[in-house]
């Protein structure tokens, strides 16, 4: 994510802010310039705040009013207005929805426009919901918005970290493959990386929920759902290229690094100075920045009693899987990578 200061006062503001803390001064995200502006002068004229302000705690600006943002625009399906538990969750997942709309922006990825891309954001109170991916809709059980439910799922399922981002972001990797992923012989890559993903899927669920994931998966999966498929061994690749990203561009909108652990004999590979502009960088580049902070910022959580930030190991093969979504989300995103963000 990147940072932001109130233009008004130049005090330190957030992505969810609707207003400044320290001046009063209202803040409103504009989409097509990835910036939280303050709403004085010519920008509280020209701008309007989208129509879901309050049914998505949205802040973020569209040209007219009455108009939806370009996040909540991609939302298809919402509870109905007589279901206040479900607008709830929902205000809670289109929060998520909005800083990996955000990241998408940022990225430069194609396709993240109404039409080609939507979201139907269900509560499975009312009608048994699977959070998927089909044809460019995205299914999200809004249950997952709610902290217990989903950490009772979190430990039901033996997984080490379970968030509504990380499903907005799987999602989003279905969707991604075909558009990222280009012509036979890139295909072929992806299937030797992957998999054959023409394998039967409804099969390789079966087998999954039946036997669990192979013993040794940590030694060539990011996650244990990844061992299901090949297309689940994609998403979960891709969330997590996500996630690094996210976290990374953070830390050097902070201007975290990271020297070292004083005690132990300093070799390069505990060094990271985190770059805004990643994206332009080899994927080693990235990692070399991104193991180090990782290790100190577990460090760091485990000092509040607290779980790992980053409770994963990443063995070779899977590097490589993500050195190929690297490539290839900086291969689709030319415009981006151009403009040096
Ligand atoms: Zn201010
Ligand atoms: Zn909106
Ligand atoms: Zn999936």
């Amino acid at each position: 994510m990147l940072s932001f200061a109130c233009g008004h006062c130049g005090h330190l503001v957030f992505f969810e802010n609707t207003v400044c803390l320290n001046c009063s001064t209202p803040l409103g995200f504009v989409p097509d310039r990835l910036e939280l502006v303050a709403l004085e002068g010519p920008a509280a004229t020209e701008l309007a705040r989208c129509a879901n302000q309050d049914l998505a705690a949205c802040n973020w600006m569209v040209q007219r009013e009455g108009e939806l943002c370009r996040s909540c625009a991609l939302t298809r399906t919402r509870p109905g207005d007589a279901d206040a538990a479900g607008l709830a969750a929902l205000a809670t997942a289109e929060g998520a929805k909005r800083r990996v709309v955000m990241q998408l922006l940022d990225l430069g990825l194609p396709g993240v426009t109404p039409g080609r891309l939507a979201f139907d954001l269900l509560a499975s109170e009312q009608e048994p919901v699977a959070t998927g991916h089909a044809d460019g809709v995205i299914t999200i059980d809004l249950a997952e918005s709610d902290d217990a439910r989903r950490e009772q799922r979190r430990a039901e399922l033996g997984e080490p970290y379970r968030t509504m981002l990380g499903h907005l972001r799987h999602e989003l990797g279905h969707y991604f493959q075909p558009l990222i992923i280009d012509g036979d012989e890139d295909w072929a890559q992806a299937r030797e990386l992957f998999g054959d993903d023409r394998r039967d899927y409804e099969r390789a669920l079966e087998r999954h929920y039946a036997e669990g994931a192979p013993e040794d998966w940590a030694e060539r999966y990011v996650s244990a759902y990844a061992t299901m498929h090949p297309w689940e061994d994609w998403a979960e690749t891709f969330a997590h290229y996500l996630h690094i990203r996210d976290t990374l561009q953070t830390a050097a909108e902070y201007g975290v690094s990271v020297r070292g652990p004083r005690a132990v004999n300093l070799d390069r590979s505990l060094k990271a100075t985190p770059q805004p502009e990643a994206g332009d960088r080899s994927f080693d580049e990235v990692l070399d920045n991104w193991l180090p902070l990782t290790y100190a910022l577990n460090a760091v959580n485990r000092s509040m009693g607290s779980d790992d930030l980053y409770p994963f190991t990443l063995a070779e093969p899977v590097i490589e899987k993500l050195r190929f979504v690297h490539h290839h989300v900086q291969a689709a995103a030319p415009v981006a990578a151009a403009a040096g963000r």
